[in-house]
């Protein structure tokens, strides 16, 4: 068996069949996230206790136990979700040293499926940025290039997937940070819709857009993982109450009679030409597979990036406001604790701790929550965000999935964007809208550049609608043209 190219549902019925063990696969993606990722720096960090964690999967098997529906599967995992027992950093200074005394839901679900954490991914602080390069531990490396980012900010699940140092990793979309970085590393990234998955234990950054999902290899792979992870928490109320379907088991490439709306308002030109060849394919391959292609129109659009940035930094500024070097987190030294003004101490600590983006995201989300400017600002963002949200569910009566673009263009080069912020924001100006209306959206690998960089197609379903929007990424993937591509580092 190749394990490196084994797909996540390969190596469960391996392991189950005894033909492989939990051990020696999980052995086996550590060796090679040890080799190979001083090159790429997706890892933050590695668990020590994985071979015997997946000792313990074995041991399960051979008393006979069902060892669940992932047995045997490693995976990364990025830094804002808690891990019992292994720093959670969140890409951050202020959090180097944090080892949290609990799981995540998400990672305590993973766990229980029989999966084998076998290290924490690398990210940009706080999840803030699409390039990875505001990271604390230093950007992460497109493995398809490594003069290119990697995207982000899941920047480490993605290249760690890309490169196949792990047979999964999860990965968090505040405005597009699976989707981003899975279409510029070329793996499937799923964000689901907001409430399917719990944020318990997931380092808060703006909490009513944040959602942890899969960065995997193939679309059963994300149907099988988001299974697994969905599903109401009674420690996070805004978790649905819906059952959650058996999407991998559901799954169908028969598209025919579906309608893919195209959103008008994104057809305007300015796409790089081979993400407008790549979606003009795919549209191609759909319309060949029984599938309607019809218009729709959501001109509020227009505005979400700028509602997206104002709404997640305000969001930010009082999350983050925990970070006070108090009771848990980096800490600036004084000569003389006792002596020091608490002002003092706080802006010191926070000052250090923090990064440049951090700040500009703490100082510009104060500034609209602020007595006088909140209902200018803050407020006047919710209206819009529930204009953009009503535009699409008049969309999706004409239509059940919606195709995008993912981005502009594929990965751009790392420091091209750093000191121009505007430009790095506008890197989201396809996927925000689908967080500001709670949407589920991926990003389905379709096409590569004439650089020899993948493209992803977006596609976006209306809510607790995963099975269409899955259904059709199933079908995309296998009519992909770069099906089977992979990084010349494999
Ligand atoms: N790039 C966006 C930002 O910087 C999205 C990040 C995310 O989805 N976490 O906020």
């Amino acid at each position: 068996m190749n394990l490196t190219r084994a797909t996540i549902t390969e190596i469960v019925e391996a392991v189950k069949a005894k033909s492989v063990s939990a051990k020696e696969v999980t052995a086996h993606f550590l060796k090679r996230a040890e080799e190979l990722n001083p090159k790429l720096n997706a890892f933050t960090s590695f668990n020590v206790n994985a071979v015997s964690q997946a000792e313990e999967i074995d041991a399960r098997i051979a008393r006979g136990e069902d060892p669940g529906p992932m047995a045997g599967v490693p995976f990364g995992i990025k830094e804002m979700l808690c891990t019992k027992g292994l720093v959670t950093n969140a890409g951050s200074k202020i959090l180097q040293n944090f080892i949290p005394p609990y799981d995540a839901t998400v990672v305590a679900r993973l766990k229980k499926a029989g999966v084998v954490i076998t290290g924490k991914l690398n990210q940009d602080e706080f999840a803030m940025g699409s390039s990875n390069e505001t990271s604390y531990f230093g950007g992460v490396k497109n493995p398809w290039n490594l003069d290119c980012v990697p995207g982000g900010s899941s920047g480490g699940s993605a290249a760690a997937q890309a490169a196949r140092l792990c047979a999964g990793t999860i990965g968090t979309d505040t405005g597009g940070s699976i989707r981003q970085p899975a279409s510029f590393c070329g793996i499937v990234g799923v964000k689901p819709t907001y409430g399917r998955v719990s944020r318990y234990g997931i380092v808060a950054y703006a909490s009513s857009l944040d959602q942890a999902g899969p960065m995997v290899s193939t679309v059963k792979d994300a149907a099988l993982t988001l299974e697994v992870i969905s599903g109401h928490d009674e420690k996070d109320s805004t978790t649905s109450q819906r059952k959650v379907p058996r999407w991998s088991q559901e799954l169908s490439s028969n598209i025919k009679g579906m309608k893919i709306g195209l959103i008008k308002e994104y057809m305007q030109g300015g796409l790089h030409a081979d993400v407008q060849k790549t979606v003009d394919n795919a549209v191609d391959a759909l319309k060949k597979m029984g599938a309607e292609i019809v218009e729709v129109s959501i001109p509020m659009t227009e505005y979400a990036v700028p509602v997206y940035y104002l709404v997640a930094a305000s969001e930010a500024s009082s999350n983050l406001a925990r970070y006070d070097g108090v009771k848990y987190g980096y800490r600036a030294e004084f000569q003389n604790l006792s002596a020091v003004e608490l002002e003092d101490f706080y802006g010191k600590t926070r000052g250090q701790g923090f990064g440049k983006e951090v700040k500009r995201r703490i100082m510009l989300g104060t500034y609209c929550l602020s007595s006088g400017y909140y209902d200018a600002y803050y407020n006047k963002a919710g209206q819009v965000r529930r204009m953009i949200m009503n535009q699409y569910l008049e969309a999706f009566k004409n239509c059940d999935i919606i195709l995008s673009p993912v981005t502009t263009s594929p990965a751009f080069k790392i420091g091209e964007r750093v000191s121009d912020p505007l430009t790095m924001y506008l890197n989201d100006i396809f996927t925000t809208s689908t967080n500001l209306a709670g949407l589920p959206g991926m990003s389905v690998p379709f096409g590569m550049s004439s650089e020899g960089l993948p493209i992803g197609i977006q596609l976006t379903a209306t809510h607790f609608e995963e099975q269409d929007m899955l259904n059709v990424g199933f079908a995309l993937e296998d009519a992909s043209p770069v099906k089977g591509k992979v990084p010349h580092v494999i």
